[in-house]
């Protein structure tokens, strides 16, 4: 009998993990094809390379050996334009059909420019893709003028590299406060005084008519007559899930791919993950587009599983959101902006310090988070990690939770006394210890564990 054919399209981080999970589990016994425009590499580090921490070397994921030692068959560089779920069968750019027996969509998502004027002149840049990192990379010097257009998360990953290179640095937002989809406007308030204390300009509630180019430089239009001019533009002004090919492939959409908890599409054998993947929020228990690493890293290990055929279910993500400006460290968990919530929220002005606790509805369980404190302050104390995990856990607090609306600097005792830690210990994305992922490998090596387990399930 034939082997069974496993086509996974996209080499991100979803891919990747649905990869190494489905050999962890089936010994190499199937076939393995991966269909990616772009040689695997992780989007997460990019900030990294543009700060100069890391060389290009360091951004890729899976090299040649390490595909050829998990037995994956490669189409690098090739896009997938088509899918015939009746066919069980994947066009290619150049014509090819690959036909499966269970396929991964896990294509991500790709940066979106504000739709004006001059947003396609030389000299404005994206940040999404490898290419579009050096593209900026060639072009940012010290001392360049450079605006950065939208202040959310992703403005926020590279907004520390670009100081660090010596730019001179302004960022622009619509919203009337940054990052208005991480934070509320009181931790807002307090990264755009950072942000100004380490010379970076911020204007808020501004709209971006039209970038012109002038002399060589570009100079933006702003709504009101206002005017900027800069050496390099860059866009980070939204993200969009990759879904164009799959157009007439008839799987149900909402805003990305409609998935169960086991990751299954609509269609027959039709998996999907990641940054497209329209999957369970765990906090909500409603479907929700999480366009974040944890994300895709949870859906295409669980994803992987099933097409090995190892039936395991998805708890949800936990939306999350970390980012470290110059040394002050941001982050939100689950419900943050929960209108419907009881929440206490307290500041220290003078130690750049701030947290908001919600629980929904009045409930014992704690459904959202915002901590905003200096780097060393913050990971000294593991509160970062604390809330990550009080979030996650979503498990009542009974009279905990009064102590911390009464004191919320002190997370650490209501952590270990509520069981927190020994319950998050315990539990892992597939339901077992994980295996070191460079210890997996096609027909060479698994552990006793996956052994054990693949040996209880019909693969
Ligand atoms: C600069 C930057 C910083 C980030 N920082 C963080 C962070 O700190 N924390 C966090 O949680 N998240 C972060 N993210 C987001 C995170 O990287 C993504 O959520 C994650 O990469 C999604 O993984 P994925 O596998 O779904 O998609 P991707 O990693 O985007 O991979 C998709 C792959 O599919 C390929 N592809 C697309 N269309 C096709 C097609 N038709 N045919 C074949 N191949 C195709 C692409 O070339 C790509 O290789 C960051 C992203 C960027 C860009």
């Amino acid at each position: 009998m034939a082997a069974k054919r496993h086509v996974i399209v996209g080499g991100g981080t979803a891919a990747i993990n649905a990869i190494t999970s489905i050999r962890e589990f089936d010994q190499g016994a199937s076939d393995i094809v991966l269909v990616a425009e772009e040689r695997p590499y992780s989007r997460m580090v990019l900030p990294y390379y543009l700060g100069k921490r890391i060389s290009r070397s360091h951004v890729w994921t899976l090299s040649p050996d390490r595909l050829a030692a998990l037995g994956v068959t490669t189409q690098i560089g090739r896009r997938a334009t088509a899918l015939d779920t009746a066919q069980q069968r994947v066009t290619l750019d150049n014509g090819e059909t690959v036909d499966y027996d269970d396929l991964l969509i896990a294509t991500g998502s790709s940066a979106v420019r504000a739709p004006v004027p001059g947003a396609d002149l030389p000299g404005v840049h994206s940040f999404w893709t490898l290419e579009q990192a050096d593209g900026l990379i060639a072009e940012v010097k010290a001392g360049s003028e450079v605006v950065l257009v939208g202040a959310g998360f992703i403005s926020f990953t590279i907004l520390n590299s670009l100081v660090k290179l010596g730019v001179r640095l302004t960022v622009i937002e619509l919203a009337p406060t940054i990052l208005p989809r991480m934070i509320d406007p009181n931790g807002a308030a307090i990264v755009t005084r950072w942000l100004e204390q380490h010379g970076v300009t911020v204007q808020t509630g501004v709209r971006l008519n039209a970038i012109e180019e002038v002399a060589g430089r570009k100079r933006l239009v702003l709504d009101g007559g206002g005017e900027l001019s800069a050496d390099v533009v860059i866009m980070a002004t939204g993200i969009r899930p990759n879904l164009g090919w799959l157009e007439g492939a008839g799987l149900e959409m909402g805003r990305g791919i409609l998935v169960d908890d086991h990751m299954r599409t609509s269609a027959p054998n039709v998996y999907a993950a990641g940054d497209v993947a329209e999957a369970f929020d765990r906090v909500t228990g409603q479907r929700a587009l999480h366009a974040i690493e944890p994300a895709a890293m949870e859906h295409g290990r669980i994803a992987g599983a099933n097409m090995a055929g190892v039936d395991r279910a998805h708890r949800g993500t936990v939306l999350m959101n970390i980012v470290d400006v110059l040394d002050l460290e941001i982050a939100s968990f689950g419900l943050w902006d929960d209108a419907d919530a009881e929440s206490v929220a307290v500041e220290k002005p003078s130690q750049w310090a701030y947290r908001r606790l919600l629980w929904h509805g009045q409930g014992e369980a704690m459904t959202g988070a915002i901590i905003i404190g200096i780097s060393e302050h913050l990971w000294a104390t593991n509160d970062v990690g604390i809330l990550k995990g009080l979030v996650q856990d979503g498990q009542p607090m009974g009279a905990w939770k009064r102590a911390m609306m009464d004191n919320p600097w002190e997370l650490k005792r209501p952590f270990v006394a509520t069981g927190h830690v020994g319950r998050l210990l315990q539990e892992t994305v597939l339901g077992r210890p994980s295996t070191p992922a460079d210890e997996v490998n096609a027909a060479r090596w698994v552990s006793p564990e996956a052994a054990a387990l693949a040996a209880q399930t019909e693969v």
